[in-house]
């Protein structure tokens, strides 16, 4: 017998229906969905690049501001050969429920360039950011839209892009976009914010669920900046992180790897893989590792239907966006699976990213434990105030983030009174 066809995830598809699901929870009324549903600009750009030859290559770039109604639009910008139109639209459109989520005076946006950064050298990389922040520099601003890093975007690349748009406008902003350099504006507690949020709302899952985070075997698919300082401060709590992976593989070992030893190997060779300490192991073998924690830290669509059945774990925690898709979902959801979605578990970043734009605009700059403090007060809050959702209507920890996102946006819609 045949398996029945597995069907293609469209991003944007999977924002729109899970925007349905919260919708149709909440009980919105139409005006309000037609209000705040869908992108409120989509930019389309040309990025024409001269390559170290001499030769010009030209890609295409995009940037979306799904909704300002909270705030500025605020969202990264990613570098990758899969980049579509559509694939941006649905991070801006998580955006704007993540911001909510977390009750940052922020709406979401997310801009985009098809190509691959790997291949290019570090002055193509320059021109790039440089002619794609010139192209959309009638959108964005510190007022407006906000840029940060994204998969494949460093704070180098955002400090190209701020001196772009300095240079336009005469005079240095700092709060165009975020994730800089500290040396340039940025916050301090920026690089670890993702990975530091993922561990606090972990921290809360294990409280709520009554599991023993010392001890507890976790798994990391993503050994990247979010997943490996999720690892960290896990293993710093006295969880065993048992196993990690990146694009070259995975390594596990049974009573926990060191991590600062496997973060200092990556740094030596470029990857994990091939850590002396520990055994192989392939991406599907990682995923159904005996665990109580497993983080996806890598990229969508990670767990599938054709997968999430082996997934042993009892909290999925998603430090990527979008790592399981909705048929995925359902099927750790009947299993009595706990997902901390991606929109209320890597909101930490942006959370950071709105600290840095503050301290920015007031020119006046926290310490990082005051980061710390304030991120953890932030994560706990968004976490208890999903969770009592969660308990009270009896859906899932995803619907319960998207209905208190949908459900701050959509207030914000009517406060303004652009409804009717
Ligand atoms: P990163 O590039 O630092 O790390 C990603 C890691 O995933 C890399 O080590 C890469 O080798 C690995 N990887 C890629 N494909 C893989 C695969 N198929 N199997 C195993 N490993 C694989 O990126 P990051 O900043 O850590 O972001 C990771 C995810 O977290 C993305 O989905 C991103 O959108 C999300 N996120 C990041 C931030 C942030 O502030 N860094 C904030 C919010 C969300």
């Amino acid at each position: 017998m045949f398996a029945a066809p597995v069907r293609e995830n469209n991003a944007y598809e999977v924002a729109l229906e899970n925007f349905d699901l919260a919708a149709n929870a909440l009980e919105l009324e139409d005006g309000v969905r037609a209000m705040i549903k869908y992108p409120e600009r989509i930019l389309s750009v040309s990025v024409p690049v001269r390559m170290d030859s001499g030769k010009i290559v030209r890609f295409e770039g995009y940037r979306v501001q799904h909704s300002t109604l909270r705030g500025p639009a605020k969202g990264g910008i990613r570098f990758h050969p899969n980049v579509t139109a559509d694939e941006v639209k649905a991070l801006a459109t998580w955006m704007t429920w993540k911001c909510a989520v977390v009750n940052i005076p922020f709406g979401g946006g997310k801009g985009g360039v098809t190509c691959n950064p790997k291949a290019l050298s570090l002055h193509e990389l320059e021109r790039l950011s440089r002619r794609y922040a010139s192209a959309i520099l009638p959108l964005i601003g510190p007022e407006k839209d906000i840029p940060a890093p994204d998969v494949y975007t460093t704070p180098q690349i955002m400090a190209w892009i701020m001196d772009t748009y300095s240079m336009n406008v005469g005079y240095p902003v700092m709060g165009v976009v975020t994730g800089k350099p500290v040396s340039l504006g940025g916050s301090l507690g920026r690089n670890e914010a993702t990975g530091r949020g993922v561990f606090y709302t972990i921290v809360s899952s294990c409280e709520h669920l009554k599991i023993q985070l010392t001890g507890a075997r976790v798994v990391v698919q993503g050994f990247g900046n979010a997943g490996s300082i999720a690892a960290h401060m896990l293993q710093e709590a006295g969880a065993r992180v048992i196993a990690v992976s990146d694009t070259r593989g995975g390594i596990f070992h049974n009573s926990g790897l060191d991590i600062p030893e496997v973060i200092a190997f990556k740094d030596r060779t470029g990857s994990a893989a091939g850590f002396p300490a520990a055994e192989p192991l392939t991406p599907d073998e990682l995923l159904a590792l005996d665990c109580e924690i497993l983080v996806p830290a890598a990229l969508e669509n990670a767990i599938t239907e054709l997968n999430a059945r082996t997934v042993k774990a009892k909290v999925i925690a998603e430090a990527a966006n979008g790592p399981v898709t909705p048929q995925a979902d359902r099927i750790l959801e009947s299993n009595g699976q706990f997902v901390i979605p991606d929109i209320l578990c890597n909101a930490g970043g942006v959370t950071v990213s709105y600290f840095e734009w503050v301290q920015d605009e007031q020119h006046l700059f926290w310490e990082a434990q005051d980061v710390y403090k304030r991120l953890e007060r932030v994560m706990k809050t968004a976490f208890a105030e999903c969770l009592k959702v969660h308990v009270d209507r009896k859906v899932g920890m995803r619907l319960a983030a998207n209905m208190v996102g949908v459900g701050r946006v959509a207030e914000a819609s009517r406060i303004r009174g652009l409804y009717p």
